[in-house]
């Protein structure tokens, strides 16, 4: 997901629970880094079922008339959650 990628959108689609989700590339590079639309795909999980293997992930160029249409999934906030991991000696 290069930089040249403005007024691209991400598609994100469970087919398992046939629920499809869009995003900013920006947003999604937030979270994942720079990796390709590929790798993202690998790395998420549908917020419904969990899974992650119906997963499909896609970038394209919204037409004029789609490009308003589409509501996204917009990054609100990133948490960073305390995790305590003990080990035994
Ligand atoms: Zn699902």
């Amino acid at each position: 997901m290069d930089a040249h990628n403005v007024g691209q959108a991400a598609r994100i689609t469970c087919g398992h629970c046939n629920i499809r989700r869009y995003y900013k590339p920006a947003e999604l590079r937030e979270i994942a880094g720079n990796v390709t639309i590929d790798e993202v795909r690998k790395r998420v999980r549908c917020e419904k079922c969990g899974r992650n293997e119906y997963m499909r992930a896609e970038l394209f160029n919204p037409v004029a008339a789609e490009a308003m249409s589409i509501r996204y999934r917009r990054l609100a906030e990133i948490k960073f959650v305390r995790r305590i991991i003990w080990r035994d000696e």
